[in-house]
């Protein structure tokens, strides 16, 4: 089989960069075009140069249309608006969407199941084994512990990330959630501030911490009577979450059109 051809979307950005140099260093993937939005410094910059690789003949542009027509998969993490658009894109030309971007709201999930009508997406929250395989620790501990264990969920993050609680954050929960056989809208207690009265029971809550440079930190905690479980994960670096989005696009090659997640792609579903 030929390599499998893909662009990225968002080039510029912090996953943009990774994915780009992880492309280029993974077998059976090449890189076919490069985009940014319109007005971006980036644009017509060469993309290997941008990603702080040798020069790889692939000019960034803001149009998609010819990029995705010739491409077969397209790799997105940028913005949630900015993801649809692609989705709709992608579903013309009929090519895998691997999907990283997080903060989509309920309507804008709703519209990448359309789009999943005609295209392959995958989308997952976190693109790393390591956090799949703590989502499905979390919902098994979840399972077997009763609900006088108190779920708590504490993520950290570089200064510059603008959504909270983060996708994978939300991940884990609906993976404690699905242990619990709760829904997470109905638990969720996302955000505490002044007189919050006592801790509903059921509730899973979330901690957002922002700052620094940090990749991506998540801790599980199930706090019991006397004793304390934690589940965690550290991404020392991005290049985690570019690894599982290659091999999300190389699995999805050749599927038929659907919404797919990376417990699909890992093997993880049960
Ligand atoms: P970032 O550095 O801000 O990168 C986003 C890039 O997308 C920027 O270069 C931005 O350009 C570009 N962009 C915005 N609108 C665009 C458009 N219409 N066309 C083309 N490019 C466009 O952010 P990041 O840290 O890489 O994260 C991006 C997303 O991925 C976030 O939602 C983040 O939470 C998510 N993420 C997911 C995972 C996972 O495993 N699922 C892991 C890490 C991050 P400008 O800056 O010029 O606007």
């Amino acid at each position: 089989m030929t390599d499998m051809g893909l662009v990225v979307v968002g080039a510029g950005g912090r996953m943009g960069r990774t994915l780009i140099r992880t492309i280029a260093e993974t077998d059976g993937v090449h890189l076919v075009g490069a985009v940014e939005r319109a007005g971006s410094e980036a644009l017509g910059s060469d993309a290997g140069t941008l990603a702080g690789l040798p020069s790889l003949g692939v000019t960034v542009s803001d149009d998609p249309l010819p990029l995705f027509a010739r491409a077969e998969g397209v790799v997105d993490f940028t913005t949630p608006a900015s993801t649809l658009a692609f989705a709709e894109i992608a579903a013309q030309a009929r090519i895998v969407h691997v999907v990283g971007t997080t903060g989509l709201s309920v309507a804008d999930e709703t519209a990448i199941d359309a789009a999943a009508r005609h295209a392959v997406i995958v989308k997952s929250g976190n693109m790393s084994l390591g956090v799949n395989l703590l989502a499905l620790l979390v919902r098994e501990a979840a399972r077997a512990l009763d609900v006088d264990f108190d779920i708590e969920i504490a993520e950290m993050h570089h200064r510059h990330k603008v959504d909270a609680p983060s996708g994978t954050a939300l991940l884990l929960g609906q993976a404690a959630a699905e242990g619990r056989g709760i829904a997470l809208a109905e638990a969720a207690v996302r955000t505490r501030d002044g007189h919050t009265g006592p801790r509903p029971e059921g509730a899973i809550g979330f901690a957002t911490l922002r700052g620094g440079s940090v990749a991506g930190d998540h801790s599980v905690l199930f706090a019991g009577e006397g004793e304390t479980i934690t589940l965690s994960h550290h991404a020392a670096d991005r290049t985690i979450f570019a690894r599982g989005a290659v091999k999300a696009a190389l699995w999805a090659r050749g599927r038929k059109p659907g919404r797919y997640s990376m417990a699909d792609v890992l093997g993880f579903t049960t």
